[in-house]
């Protein structure tokens, strides 16, 4: 039982005009009126204490006085010591009684009409800050996670110098001929084959020069880019492929020098090597070469290359070329 009200205790101990209160209960009676206002304040639940014991010393026995008629003073000693009893910590005492107080000023207020709905802004980029490879900004990590994230950066990040530098071979040496022509095509066509190169070193300029933030959001299973609202719901029934991440659709346009790609669950739950750092370059593809997704998968991207236009516009199959570097 909590320790009764202050009028609970009047009520119930009261004698009439010819029984005046002696000082010493006048006291408790205080101590325990302050206490009521200001329950969990350890000093004045220790104050009441300490009136009560006062007043329980000055008598024979406290329980036979005529101010127990209904129990009230043996109820409230035992209410004391109870309380006494659950050993409550002073400091989590006070702690408790600021948020009753908050939660009291704020019924105030929301009677009043005076509370407004909290403005909340979702801050752009506050995680954690790496520049050793690029410049990178993770956020929603844990620090469990984080170094599988700078892991799958920095493989991405070798991948595309060494496609670059790959692809700079492909057109003498052939070995790197039948790389590029396995994930982007046949390279007869010397166009075509300069277009992968620049396409190739604009993906590396990014990894080198823009500001890029991965963000984790597991509760991300199967998305894709849905309008301009990366966070948005998540539409159904696109098929039962599952996407490890996505990016702000670049069909509008990117703003701005910095890159936001939102990682989703599987991009920590499919341990396949190369796969998370595939999963980078394929979204950072998106941003910066303005691919689509023709078609998923390492089967689904070699059967690609028989339309040349939609394997070099081909999201994977940039990102395949470039992980298969790291095999
Ligand atoms: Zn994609």
């Amino acid at each position: 039982m909590p320790i009764m009200s202050h009028s609970e205790w009047k009520r119930r101990t009261k004698l009439g005009v010819l029984k005046p209160r002696s000082s010493l209960l006048k006291k408790v009676d205080n101590c325990l009126n302050e206490y009521d206002q200001k329950r969990g304040d350890p000093r004045l639940f220790e104050a009441l204490c300490v009136a009560l014991g006062e007043w329980i010393k000055s008598k024979d026995n406290v329980e036979d006085s005529a101010r127990n008629f209904e129990g009230a003073v043996t109820d409230l000693i035992r209410q004391v010591e109870d309380f006494k009893k659950q050993n409550i910590n002073p400091a989590s005492h006070l702690m408790a009684m600021n948020h009753l107080e908050e939660i009291r000023k704020g019924a105030e207020l929301f009677k009043q009409g005076k509370l407004k709905p909290a403005k909340i802004t979702v801050p752009i980029s506050t995680g954690v800050v790496d520049k050793s490879a690029g410049h990178v900004v993770y956020e929603g990590f844990t620090q469990v996670q984080l170094p599988i994230a700078k892991n799958a950066w920095a493989e991405a990040y070798r991948a595309a110098g060494l496609a670059v530098a790959g692809a700079a071979k492909a057109g003498t040496d052939n070995t790197e001929k039948t790389r590029l022509t396995t994930w982007l095509g046949p390279t007869s066509v010397t166009t075509k084959l300069q277009t992968v190169k620049d396409n190739l070193n604009a993906m590396l300029q990014a990894f080198q020069k823009n500001k890029v933030t991965l963000s984790l959001r597991e509760d991300k299973t199967l998305h894709y880019v849905n309008g301009d609202d990366p966070f948005g719901d998540m539409v159904e029934g696109f098929n039962t492929s599952t996407v490890y991440g996505f990016v702000w659709s670049p069909s509008w346009g990117h703003v701005g020098s910095g890159y936001r790609v939102i990682l989703g669950n599987v991009f920590l739950r499919d341990r396949t090597p190369h796969e998370d750092a595939q999963t980078i370059y394929h979204e950072l593809t998106h941003k910066v070469l303005k691919t689509k997704d023709h078609a998923y998968g390492k089967e689904k991207c070699k059967l690609l290359v028989s339309t040349p236009a939609n394997a070099l516009t081909n999201a994977d199959s940039f990102a395949y070329y470039a992980v298969s570097f790291l095999a």
